[in-house]
C-alpha cells in the first residue's frame, strides 16, 4: 500500500470544510473531491514526492496507463492514439515554443523547465535562440531519479544543469528575479503544492518574464463525453485537475495575471489548455 498525503486542502480558497467526495472520480484508494467554494477539483490524497522519484515516476506511470487504456477501450485508445501521433506530427508540438517566443523578453537569462523530463526539448528550444543571437542559461528541474540524471548529462553540455528535487525546494533554490522564461508544460497537474510554487515561480520571474503553463482542461468535451475513462485521469500522479476558470483563480493567489489565454488556448475541444502568465504589477 503506498504512503499518501490526507486531508489536503483547497488550494484556491484554503477551505477544508467545503470538500466533497467525488467516488465516480476516484478510483482504488485514490480520493477524488471536490471544492464547492470554488469548483477546484483535485486528489485528496495524492503520493508524497518521494514516491514520485521512483514507484510513481513518471517513465514507469505513463507507460501503465496507456496500457490500461488499451485493455479497456481499445478501439478508441488505438484511434486517440493514432490521432495523438498525428496532432504531434503536424504541429510538432510547437505550441509552448511559439508562445514563449511571441511574449518572452529578448534578454530571457535564465530559462526554467519544471518537469524538464531527458531535458530535450530544454535543450532543442535553448539551441534554437542561441542561433538567433540568445544566450539563456537553461535550468531543468525533474523529479524522477533517472530522467533527472539522463538530463543533467546533457543540460551541462550547453552550460546549464538539472536540479533533482521537487519543484518546491528546487526553484527556492534559484536566485530571484532571474527568469525571463519558466515553463511548465503537463507539469502543474502533478504538483500537489501548486499554490507554492505558482509563488515561487513569480518570485524568480524578472519583472518582464513570462511562465507558459500546458495543462488537462477539465471542462473539455470529452471529459464530459468520456468521463471516468478521460485521458486527463491518471491515477495516482495527477493530483488536480483545472478548469479554465479555477487554473487563472489559482494562479492571480500567486500574484500572476494572464498575458494570454484567449478562446484558442482553452478551446472545449481539446484535452489541453495554454496559457501564457506574468507577474502582477
Ligand atoms: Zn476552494
Amino acid at each position: 500500500m503506498p504512503i499518501s498525503i490526507h486531508n489536503r486542502l483547497c488550494d484556491i480558497c484554503q477551505s477544508s470544510t467545503h470538500l466533497v467526495h467525488l467516488p465516480h472520480y476516484s478510483l482504488d484508494e485514490w480520493e477524488m473531491v471536490e471544492c464547492l467554494n470554488c469548483q477546484y477539483t483535485f486528489l485528496a490524497n495524492p503520493p508524497p514526492y518521494q514516491e514520485l522519484e521512483t514507484t510513481f515516476a513518471w517513465e514507469k506511470t505513463s507507460q501503465q496507463s496507456t496500457s490500461q487504456r488499451h485493455s479497456s477501450t481499445p478501439i478508441q485508445a488505438v484511434v486517440a492514439q493514432s490521432s495523438k501521433k498525428l496532432r504531434r506530427s503536424l504541429f510538432k508540438r510547437r505550441k509552448i515554443r511559439d508562445l514563449a517566443i511571441a511574449h518572452m523578453p529578448e534578454q530571457p537569462g535564465t530559462i526554467v523547465d519544471i518537469g524538464c523530463m531527458k531535458g530535450d526539448t530544454l535543450i532543442r528550444f535553448c539551441k534554437e535562440l542561441r542561433e538567433n543571437h540568445f544566450n539563456p542559461t537553461p535550468i531543468g528541474i525533474e523529479i524522477s531519479t533517472e530522467l533527472a540524471q539522463r538530463a543533467d548529462k546533457k543540460l551541462k553540455k550547453i552550460g546549464g544543469r538539472c536540479i533533482h528535487a521537487d519543484a518546491l525546494s528546487a526553484l527556492s533554490s534559484i536566485a530571484p528575479s532571474c527568469s525571463g522564461l519558466v515553463i511548465m508544460s503537463a507539469y502543474l497537474e502533478h504538483e500537489y503544492q501548486a499554490l507554492a510554487v505558482l509563488k515561487q515561480v513569480s518570485r524568480v520571474l524578472k519583472s518582464d518574464g513570462i511562465a507558459v503553463i500546458k495543462v488537462p482542461n477539465f471542462a473539455s468535451w470529452n471529459r464530459h463525453i468520456m468521463g471516468k475513462r478521460w485521458c486527463g485521469f491518471r491515477y495516482p500522479d495527477h493530483v488536480n485537475y483545472f478548469t479554465p476558470k479555477t487554473l487563472m483563480k489559482l494562479c492571480s493567489q500567486a500574484d500572476l495575471q494572464s498575458v494570454r489565454f484567449s478562446w484558442r488556448d482553452r478551446f472545449p475541444t481539446s484535452d489541453n489548455m495554454y496559457a501564457v502568465v506574468a507577474k502582477a504589477p
